[in-house]
């Protein structure tokens, strides 16, 4: 056994040597301990504010469905890792990722056949991506190469999906020139329940014709963007791209690698739609938050259209394709959420949500409270600044929770095994985070 490093020393060398995600290097800020995590609980290595375990509102970063240290998954990587951990997948296969390819297989859309297993959710929208553009040179059209997406998306931090990420939001402006320049209409209306506005549906008509002859794919986020501000649209206007990318021939892209596996409410953000496009991501809660693993799951028509070019193959094949463990524990996941009454249990969540963020809504500085399936989200009328940030996780961590504000929105995508107190106490955390971080 190796000497624990003891949290001071941790710390030193976190800030000295290691990059956190969109974080600056030397680090600024000492991020917490975590020594352990059980249920929905984290467990830190040494008391923050007075608190040594904080209740998970981010689910890691909406992938631990189930909580932490589960007794099935663990299971589960257990017998796989006895039998092997990895091995290369060209020109192998194995019975967990064969078996986790049919059952995506069956669980998705009607009409996606075929599962490329990725490593990760930004490699899987790459591949989405290289499916459609190689579909197009493989039916004798090169030309069409460019993709189309609405603002206010998130897709990951590889160029690709960067390329479609919100262009105000993300990162364009610093990599203006250097990214594929994407063909973007305004972001769709608000509200999951709105009626569609004739007006918009003729904006995205409108461009469609107009870029049809060079686009390969439109690619969005179904029903819900996610990183890109936990905004809300109608599923109508997931049946008006199809009926618009069939029309016009381009290729529809749903990015379901956050809202997969029930967090709006359906098992996949498609079947609000009843849609059912001609490739989807999924990634995030795939594993249950235990291992990173994504896919791509496409139609036999791209399939076969690439199978008809001059280069026959999808050239794309990482390291760790496939990996078995990763593979084994996605299927207990899988198993796990489908065993039980999930929808229950999601909406059991939503209620808990709606009520204990309504009051957020008269607290000063808040524009919009909005709660879809297990997502929760208080929206500012201005962005947090990195001091507002750190007063409204501060905030929250003294109520006993974690949560990870960013841009204007103070929110919550619980694991969905929290408890009705549990619940209560992230909502109490949200309000008091908004209040802090408003107050800054
Ligand atoms: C997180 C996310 C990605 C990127 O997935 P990574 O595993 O972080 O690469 C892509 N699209 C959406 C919608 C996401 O939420």
């Amino acid at each position: 056994m190796r000497e624990p490093l003891g949290v001071e020393r941790l710390l030193e060398l976190d800030r000295q040597h290691v990059w956190h995600p969109y974080g600056p290097m030397p680090g600024r800020r000492d991020p917490l301990v975590v020594e352990s995590a059980s249920g929905v609980r984290l467990r830190l290595a040494e008391p923050v504010h007075g608190v040594r375990e904080l209740v998970d509102g981010m689910a890691s970063w909406w992938s631990a469905l189930h909580g932490y240290n589960h007794p099935v998954l663990n299971e589960a990587a257990r017998a796989q890792l006895d039998r092997m951990s990895h091995v290369m997948f060209g020109g192998l296969t194995h019975e967990p990722a064969v078996r986790l390819a049919a059952r995506l297989v069956e669980i998705t859309p009607e009409g996606l056949e075929h599962v490329f297993l990725a490593d990760s959710g930004s490699v899987s929208v790459e591949v989405a991506v290289k499916m459609c553009l190689q579909y197009w040179r493989s039916s004798g059209r090169p030309e069409k190469r460019r993709l189309m997406t609405w603002r206010g998306g998130y897709h990951g931090d590889t160029w690709t999906p960067m390329s479609v990420c919100d262009p105000d939001g993300g990162m364009h402006s610093l990599w203006a020139g250097v990214l594929p320049e994407q063909v973007f209409a305004d972001a769709p209306p608000a509200g999951f329940t709105a009626e569609e506005d004739p007006a918009y549906a003729a904006h995205l008509r409108e461009l469609l014709e107009r870029h049809a002859h060079e686009l390969a794919a439109v690619i969005v986020e179904p029903v819900v963007q996610n990183a890109g501000g936990m905004r809300f649209h109608s599923p109508s206007y997931l049946r008006l791209l199809r009926r618009l990318c069939d029309e016009y021939d381009v290729l529809l892209v749903f990015d379901e690698i956050a809202t997969g596996f029930g967090r709006t409410g359906a098992l996949f953000a498609a079947d609000h739609a009843g849609v059912t496009p001609d490739v989807m991501c999924v990634g995030k809660a795939l594993t249950g938050g235990y291992l990173t693993m994504a896919a791509a799951l496409c139609t036999s028509r791209v399939a076969e259209g690439i199978s008809r070019g001059e280069v026959p193959v999808l050239a794309h094949g990482p390291t760790f394709m496939g990996n078995p463990l990763a593979a084994a524990v996605a299927l207990a996941s899988i198993d796990l959420l489908l065993g039980q009454d999930w929808q229950a249990e999601v909406k059991r969540i939503e209620a808990g949500l709606r009520e204990g963020l309504a009051p957020a809504a008269s607290l000063p500085g808040v524009r919009d409270v909005r709660v879809l399936g297990a997502i929760g989200a208080v929206e500012l009328d201005r962005p947090l600044d990195a001091a507002g940030m750190a007063a409204a996780t501060e905030a929250a961590v003294r109520e006993g929770v974690w949560l990870r504000p960013f841009g204007q929105l103070v929110y919550t995508m619980p694991p969905f095994v929290t408890g009705d107190g549990d619940v209560g106490r992230i909502c109490g955390a949200v309000r008091a985070a908004v209040e802090a971080g408003a107050g800054v």
